[in-house]
């Protein structure tokens, strides 16, 4: 008998979407252009084009990219800016570094994105400079609604899309909804690169122009430091490079990752076991996530069997170690969510028996149970 398949968490061969990625290495050493050029330029027009937006700028990582989104803004010291505390804590790290003051928003249950409701208290509660929203898990927020508010309280409002590449909502992109879009194309993200690499969108000239100079030392010329609160942040060649030749194979990679999501909620159905719902286009799938009290134990018993998994994500930003001193919000969906999320290996080149693998080790733990 065959020895039961390893199941790992991400694989970097699927991650390559069968694109030749020496090739696109070869012909940037050849070219002698290395930073910011070519590339990079028709990377950012054929991502916009993607998403349906008019403007990209490259930039180096998404973490970068919600900080220059926030200073092209003018978001100053002590603004206060609205996000969700379970996401990872890259909206909070982007605000700490403009020195933003953090208003955290809790989650819809059903989601575990923004919950309009929570929203529309804290805008009530007035001096918003800014609100970032996050498509949690590839999971599209509930856009018509959270941009409607934002509209409506005339505050701008930032998509991190870091999760959510090629997710759509009522044919319109993850990307497209906000008055900027973040973008990260860490090798992991459903578009990655190799190595670190990022992106923001908007549809504003202005914004845009801003961007490009606070990506490049804050330069409006060439030596000329125009634009406050500008640094280094460019995207390289290399990885525009492959971007670029990934691009176009984004669509089947998402499909593969929702058919593999399908498989597992559909075999799933009838253990005490909270999966999400078949993945419509509003889902890419980045992550699939399954609720349960009993997280430790299940999590044991995968890792037993060779199947890995992870945890997205165990500590709330409110939460983390260098906040100690501070006062807790009130967050009660966020805080449940926290203590029982657990994601199982769902990403292009997944085979069908590590799949069927997955399966048969997680039935296996609730027949025991
Ligand atoms: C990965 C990620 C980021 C940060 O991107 P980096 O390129 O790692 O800086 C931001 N937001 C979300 C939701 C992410 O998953």
């Amino acid at each position: 008998m065959a020895s039961a398949p390893q199941v790992a968490f991400f694989s970097p061969f699927g991650a390559a979407f069968g694109v030749d990625l020496g090739a696109c290495l070869q012909r940037v050493v050849d070219s002698g252009w290395y930073v910011l050029g070519p590339q990079v330029r028709e990377f950012e027009t054929a991502f916009a084009r993607y998403v349906g937006v008019r403007h990209a700028v490259g930039v180096a990582n998404g973490t970068d990219a919600l900080t220059l989104a926030l200073r092209a803004l003018g978001i100053q010291p002590g603004q206060r800016v609205l996000t969700v505390a379970n996401a990872g804590c890259y909206s909070s790290t982007a605000m700490a570094q403009v020195g933003a003051d953090p208003g955290w928003v809790d989650v819809d249950p059903a989601r575990l994105t923004m919950a309009p409701e929570a929203l529309a208290a804290a805008l009530a509660e007035g001096r918003v400079a800014a609100v970032i929203v996050t498509h949690l898990y590839g999971q599209m927020a509930d856009m018509p609604r959270l941009t409607a508010l934002c509209q409506a309280a005339g505050v701008p409002l930032i998509e991190d899309c870091a999760q959510a590449h090629g997710a759509a909502l009522h044919g319109r992109c993850a990307g497209a909804w906000g008055t900027l879009a973040c973008f990260s194309f860490y090798p992991t993200k459903n578009l990655g690169a190799l190595g670190d690499g990022g992106a923001v969108l908007t549809d504003d000239a202005a914004l845009a122009e801003r961007l490009r100079a606070l990506r490049q030392y804050g330069w409006t010329r060439k030596y000329e430091v125009g634009l406050p609160g500008g640094g280094n942040s460019r995207l390289d060649e290399l990885q525009a490079a492959v971007l670029l030749a990934k691009l176009p194979h984004l669509e089947a990679a998402n499909a593969e990752r929702r058919a593999i999501a399908a498989g597992y909620s559909a075999a799933f159905a009838g253990l005490p076991l909270d999966c999400p719902p078949p993945p419509g286009p509003d889902h890419a799938m980045h992550l699939y996530v399954v609720r349960t009290p009993h997280r430790a134990a299940l999590q044991a018993h995968l890792a037993a069997h060779g199947v890995a998994s992870d945890i997205h994500y165990p500590l709330a930003d409110h939460r983390q170690p260098v906040r100690a001193a501070q006062p807790l919000p009130h967050l009660p969906v966020t805080e449940a969510a926290c203590a029982e999320v657990l994601s199982l290996p769902c990403y292009p080149g997944l085979t069908a028996p590590q799949g069927a693998r997955v399966i048969e080790v997680v039935r296996q733990f609730f027949a025991a149970a």
